[in-house]
């Protein structure tokens, strides 16, 4: 099945849910940006308002007003001018409202990450709809709802819309720069140990689980794989299906509605570091490119578990989890997003001794599906060689994430979240400290 097919319809599942997702229109092809004004007219918009950086309206923005006003549509736009990285705060916000034009009818945005999560929430703070040309395979937020700005200097997630059209050319795409199509590789490996989690938590918690929707990933995430050499090399075709796996997540994410089927513990650290390195006022690192680095070091915790020599009886034996520091411990690993993270354990509980007890019974009766589940996950030395082929990064130290940094993400990164995963597993059976300590020290 190719993307359209997923578009439009309704699919009445055997899981009991109705999977839909509210984009419309998703072109990855060569050439695609000459779409967008046949697009427009079809959706019977008239005054599109183009957003862009000066990277992408050189990638693309440049070329795609010009197309659109010689099919005779009146364009607004603006583009960022900021030297270095463009960061989604207050001020570029502002800057999107004092430049807009009123009367415009939709949002167009040209980029990747940023310039999405910023014209996602401006549309949707204005009431529009929004389209995204994508400048470069990097993420797969683009089919999301979610608008990561950061307020304050935390990052803040909005609930906002999915974009009506998401228009990939591939000329563009495959001509972005290597550190962003490595990153969104590595993002869609992370897959792997996102898919495992998930069934963890089916088996543990009896959380909601979706065949059809793991298959939807899985395969599109094996297809990408395959093509690693192709992508490194930036063959437009292989650009192609990495483009669609990561637009693929994001529709599977909303057929599941939630982030299971693309989101797991390789997320989780990801997370981490980049509250740290926020608040540390370091420059960000791309979000793929975290990801595979968590992806990496996610595999080898499954592995330990895996070679642990656990069975029934002995997590029966298993003696309760110590939590008496932990908020003092959150204040000193999560600084001032530290109130944020326990907030949000006193509505998840996760670690509340009575929920430990009831899951160490059903981990220790459903040990040998657990075990099935760890053993399916590839060792970290197949992820670390995927990594490496498409150009990723796989040792922290290289883009600055130190060893301190790498222990206390494996021990606390499972407090941003709400999700039960390897993470919260290895709490359950007392490993997660020794293990972390294993893996750094
Ligand atoms: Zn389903
Ligand atoms: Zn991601």
């Amino acid at each position: 099945m190719g993307i359209a097919d997923y578009l439009g319809h309704t699919i009445q599942c055997e899981c009991g849910k109705q999977h839909t997702v509210e984009i419309q229109t998703v072109e990855i092809s060569r050439g695609a940006l000459e779409e967008v004004a046949d697009i427009l007219k079809k959706d019977g918009f008239k005054y599109p308002f183009v957003v862009s950086d000066q990277n992408t309206y050189r990638a693309a923005g440049q070329r795609l007003v010009a197309q659109l006003e010689e099919q005779g549509i009146t364009v607004g736009s603006h583009m960022f001018r900021t030297e270095g990285d463009l960061v989604p705060d207050e001020e570029a916000v502002g800057e999107l409202l004092l430049n807009f034009e009123p009367g415009c009818d939709v949002i167009v945005g040209v980029g990747s990450g940023t310039i999405n999560d910023l014209v996602r929430f401006f549309s949707h703070r204005v009431g529009l709809p929004y389209y995204i040309a994508a400048s470069a395979p990097s993420m797969d937020g683009y089919a999301s709802t979610g608008a990561a700005l950061i307020v304050n200097r935390l990052k803040t997630t909005y609930t906002c819309q999915m974009p009506r059209a998401i228009v990939a050319d591939l000329d563009v795409l495959s001509t972005a720069p290597k550190e962003m199509i490595a990153a969104g590789f590595c993002d869609v490996v992370g897959k792997y140990t996102a898919l495992a989690d998930w069934r963890l938590s089916a088996i543990i918690n009896d959380e909601y689980y979706c065949d059809r929707v793991v298959d939807i990933m899985r395969t599109s995430l094996e297809q990408t794989v395959a093509l690693k050499d192709d992508i490194a090399e930036g063959k437009p075709d292989a650009v192609g299906k990495l483009m669609e796996a990561l637009v693929l997540a994001g529709i599977s994410m909303s057929y599941a509605g939630n982030s299971r089927p693309a989101s797991g513990s390789e997320h989780h650290l990801s997370h981490f570091w980049e509250i740290r390195f926020l608040l540390e006022s370091k420059p960000a690192l791309l979000h793929g490119t975290k990801v595979g680095i968590g992806t990496v070091l996610i595999t080898r915790l499954y592995q330990l578990l895996q070679g642990a020599g656990l069975n029934s009886e002995s997590i029966r034996q298993v003696s309760c989890p110590q939590r008496e520091n932990w908020e003092e411990e959150i204040h000193r690993t999560y600084l001032a997003a530290a109130p944020e993270v326990i907030a949000l354990e006193e509505s998840a509980q996760k670690n509340d001794l009575r929920n430990w007890e009831q899951r160490i019974r059903v981990i220790a009766e459903r040990w040998p599906q657990i075990l099935a589940v760890l053993d399916s996950v590839p060792s970290d030395h197949e992820i670390e060689t995927l990594l490496t082929t498409a150009g990723g990064v796989v040792n922290p130290a290289e883009v600055g994430i130190s060893a301190d940094l790498v222990r206390q993400a494996l021990i606390y990164a499972k407090e941003v979240r709400p999700r039960y995963t390897i993470l919260q597993l290895l709490w359950d059976l007392n490993l997660l400290v020794p293990y972390a300590e294993r893996l750094t020290g």
